[in-house]
């Protein structure tokens, strides 16, 4: 019987588990080492906003895990790879023998490197264990300072503002979500917060926190000093390869993975945050630290964990949030500074569209409208077809860099939604987690 070790308990390593498990009803051994017990990180803002407990931040509970016999080692680090002897050698010493090796590992954020980053009540926002820290610690009109105005920020700012917190982002750069939306985008954003009471300094550079009358005192190199009762660092993340070096594993920004997400090194594949796969856009490979990426390769390398033949076109970067009713979305090349853009912004609201087009392409796409708007939500998904099909839109290009707002009609004449049905990942429909069940 093939036994597949699967280190890392996250979207990654739990959907390589239930693909596994959905393909071979059991007839492997499936072992899982990882630090955490398997939860989703991309829910932790609603559990920060109290709308969802504990308990639904976990993705498998320990009797599931049983049920579909999954042999787990929690709590224990993987520590180095033996690639020759196809061993995985465990902190504290202990090995595991593996016909298969699924790295899974994701990444771990960054603080900003200033004196008093690691005092009391100055916390990351990635983990269960620092979510549960700021949730407890969260009072009413608490001021609370964001470090880092990028997607991961966004994704927590509804929660704190919901939860009555006095808020202050700053941001290095010149513009909030500088990896997201451009200029004019971040301008529309901007004036969003301000209206609703949320402070912005962009272009500002943290250099020290103190201890001042039991709360916290921000220095930065330029403007002036920040009070609060709480910070927290959103200043970036960096995958966790840092234990693999010594593997042989050919390593760039992640772990170097092809179209089937297998490493360079037979039977080691990775998956998620720590991989850098294939892009679908630029066919060049990219870290994609996105919850659907390790979904994505989840499902692929442990198809072909299982034996199968299954290769994916690539993965699709795309960041989406609502901040405060305002939706913020971007897919694909959004600023690719080669690609003909074309643009507009709705007088009389905060709507902006930008499409991004490549010969017939259209390769990237930034959208932000209000929330509530029917054509925000539809649209959304309608760019993502477009971006991650790459239909050919040249009869429509004219007409669209005239009217970037009217993606509808473009996306049904281009037969985009016949071209997504045939995209499932595994080349046909995927069994719910909660009913793939063990043969007897
Ligand atoms: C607050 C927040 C909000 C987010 N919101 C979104 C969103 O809206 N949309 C979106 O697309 N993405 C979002 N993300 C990002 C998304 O959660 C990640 O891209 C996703 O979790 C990556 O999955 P992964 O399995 O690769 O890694 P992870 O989920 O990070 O899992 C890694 C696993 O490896 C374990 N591990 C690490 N090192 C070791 C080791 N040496 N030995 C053993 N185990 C180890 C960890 O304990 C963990 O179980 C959000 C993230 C956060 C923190």
């Amino acid at each position: 019987m093939a036994r597949h070790v699967i280190i890392g308990a996250g979207t990654a390593g739990w959907n390589a588990i239930t693909t596994l498990r959905e393909l071979d009803k059991g007839g492997s051994e499936i072992i899982l080492v990882s630090e955490e017990a398997p939860y989703s990180r991309m829910v932790l803002p609603y559990y920060l906003a109290q709308s969802i407990g504990e308990s639904h931040v976990y993705t498998a509970s320990s009797s599931r895990l049983a049920e579909l016999k999954v042999e787990t080692r929690i709590g224990q680090r993987a520590e180095q790879i033996d690639s020759a002897a196809k061993k995985l050698v465990l902190e504290g010493g202990g090995e595991i023998e593996y016909d298969n090796l699924l790295i899974a590992t994701g990444s771990s954020p960054l603080k900003a490197p200033v004196p008093g980053a690691d005092g009391d009540n100055v916390h990351s926002f990635w983990t269960l264990s620092q979510a549960q820290t700021v949730t407890a610690g969260l009072r009413k009109e608490a001021r609370v300072a964001v470090i880092g105005a990028g997607f991961i920020s966004f994704t927590i700012l509804n929660a704190l503002v919901n939860r009555g917190a006095i808020l202050t982002v700053v941001e290095l750069e010149s513009r909030i979500l500088p990896r997201m939306v451009d200029e004019t985008g971040a301008t529309i954003v901007e004036k969003w917060l301000a209206e609703r009471g949320v402070v912005v300094r962009t272009a500002t550079k943290l250099s020290a926190i103190e201890d001042k009358n039991g709360a916290k005192l921000l220095k930065f190199e330029n403007g002036p000093d920040l009070e609060a009762d709480l910070v927290i660092m959103a200043t970036g993340i960096r995958p966790n390869i840092e234990w693999t070096r010594s593997s042989g594993i050919e390593i760039n920004s992640g772990i170097l993975v092809d179209d089937h997400c297998r490493t360079n090194i037979p039977n080691i594949f990775a998956a998620g945050d720590i991989a850098e796969g294939p892009d679908i856009v630029t066919g060049r490979k990219a870290v994609h630290a996105i919850e659907p990426t390790a979904m994505l390769h989840g499902r692929i390398a442990a198809a072909n964990m299982a034996g199968d033949d299954t290769a994916f076109a690539g993965s699709l970067l795309m960041n989406i949030v609502d901040v405060l009713d305002l939706e913020i979305a971007s897919f694909g090349a959004w600023d690719d500074p080669e690609a003909e853009a074309f643009e507009a912004v709705q007088p009389d609201r905060p709507a902006f569209r930008k499409l991004l087009f490549r010969g017939g392409r259209v390769v990237g796409a930034v959208i932000l409208g209000k929330t509530r708007d029917i054509w925000t939500t539809n649209d959304v998904g309608m760019l993502k077809g477009l971006v991650y099909t790459g239909v050919d839109l040249s009869d429509w290009k004219d007409h669209l860099r005239h009217n970037p707002f009217d993606v509808k009609r473009a996306f049904l004449a281009a037969g985009t939604a016949g071209q997504l049905l045939s995209k499932t990942v595994l080349g046909r429909p995927s069994v719910p987690a909660g009913e793939i069940a063990i043969s007897s």
